[in-house]
């Protein structure tokens, strides 16, 4: 098992040289994110004691706000741990901001960050992780389809020892054509692709420890894969039903055009994990097996020459040769670039291609015993 917040820190040993440094962390594909070494799932330190940051994005929600606001306080209140709630306004038009700023005057717990235009709902949750000062990060719907009643189940399940704990809207309430039953598609491929097996990675209520999400970059329709990040990264991942309500104000922003993007995510991320450091075997498995087609169709084309006397241009052979001769040697070459382009990624700064979970060393800085994970 790996270890949790509290448990790294007392085993994360490295004797005879000092206490250990912040060092360039293993870059991963979900973005430049990079883990600390030694320091594994060990909590920053935080500013001011708080415990709990409530990420809230918010485009167009005039209508709820108040409402979320109440229901989240009273939420908080009776779980009695300090907390900040961030809301972040997304390029919101209908007044959004306004309400917003009127509950900072009023609520010294809230922060408000106001994009200059809509960016998007992962753009803005990664704006409210930058600034977040608590040792557990909470994101949520502001739309109140996500219930504020629900983060204390989040926190009991976290502290059974789990690094991230995921909300799964075991009864949706959303449209079932555009939305129910794309996202059922969805969440059983990117679990069957990545291996780590949630029910529900869309739902944005969620419990993070800060360790396992401080360093993630997002981008794209990514926050849905931070879990599967973490868990690679050997953190100890769970799913919690949570309740869905129907959405009583405002609109959706979002429609079936979103099943493309979290496929493409999707293939991103696949693709990063499994081959960031060697990218030439994609590119070149690819281009050989050209190659190779090229050279089946060349034996072949020769062979009903002489065999059946059929002329070259009667077959489309000659074509199919030169076309797969041409994408083999494309292919190798994107390999090639690819494997440029991955070296100046990790070189120019700094990273590294493993992770190290545990260092233990004697005096005299040789390895006594050592747990370490090196991942690909
Ligand atoms: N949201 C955002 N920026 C966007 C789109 C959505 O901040 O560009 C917020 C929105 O205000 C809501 C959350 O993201 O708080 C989820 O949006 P929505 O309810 O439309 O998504 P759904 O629940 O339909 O998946
Ligand atoms: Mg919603």
């Amino acid at each position: 098992m790996f270890p949790t917040a509290t448990q790294s820190n007392t085993n994360s040993t490295k004797t005879g040289s000092g206490p250990a440094t912040a060092e360039p962390g293993y870059s991963h594909p979900l973005g430049a994110a990079s883990v600390q070494t030694h320091t594994s799932f060990a909590a920053a330190p935080t500013s001011n004691g708080t415990e709990l940051s409530l990420i809230i994005p918010i485009c167009n929600e005039v209508d709820t706000i108040d409402s979320l606001h109440e229901q989240l306080t009273a939420a908080l209140a009776a779980i009695g741990r300090p907390y900040e709630i961030i809301y972040i306004d997304d390029g919101s038009n209908d007044g959004s901001y306004e309400k917003l700023e009127r509950i900072w005057q009023k609520d010294h717990t809230v922060r408000v960050i106001k994009f200059a235009r809509n960016f998007g709902k992962t753009a803005a949750m990664s704006a409210a992780l930058d600034s977040a000062r608590g040792e557990i990060m909470i994101p949520m719907d502001a739309d109140l389809q996500n219930d504020p009643k629900d983060i204390v189940r989040l926190l009991d399940k976290l502290e059974e020892g789990y690094d991230v704990v995921s909300g799964w809207r075991k009864k949706r309430y959303d449209e079932l054509f555009l939305r129910l039953i794309p996202s059922w598609i969805a969440n059983r491929l990117i679990s069957t692709m990545t291996g780590v097996h949630l029910r529900d990675y869309g739902c944005c209520l969620k419990a993070y420890r800060r360790a396992v999400i401080q360093d993630v970059k997002l981008y794209g329709e990514m926050h849905r894969f931070v879990p599967i990040y973490a868990s690679w990264h050997g953190a100890r991942v769970t799913e919690i039903p949570v309740i869905h309500h129907p959405r009583r104000f405002g609109k959706s922003k979002y429609g079936i055009s979103r099943t493309t993007k979290v496929l493409l995510d999707l293939i991103t991320v696949t693709f990063m994990s499994n081959y960031l450091t060697k990218p030439i075997y994609v590119f070149g498995t690819a281009g050989l097996g050209s190659l190779g087609l090229s050279f089946a169709s060349f034996v072949w084309m020769i062979f009903i020459r002489y065999a059946y006397n059929t002329h070259f241009t009667d077959t489309p052979m000659p074509v199919l040769t030169a076309m797969f001769f041409m994408i083999g040697i494309q292919f190798i070459l994107m390999g090639l670039l690819a494997e440029l382009l991955m070296r100046t990624y990790h070189e120019s700064q700094g990273k590294r291609t493993y992770v190290i979970n545990r260092m233990l060393e004697n005096e005299s800085g040789a390895a006594e015993s050592a747990q370490i994970n090196f991942t690909p």
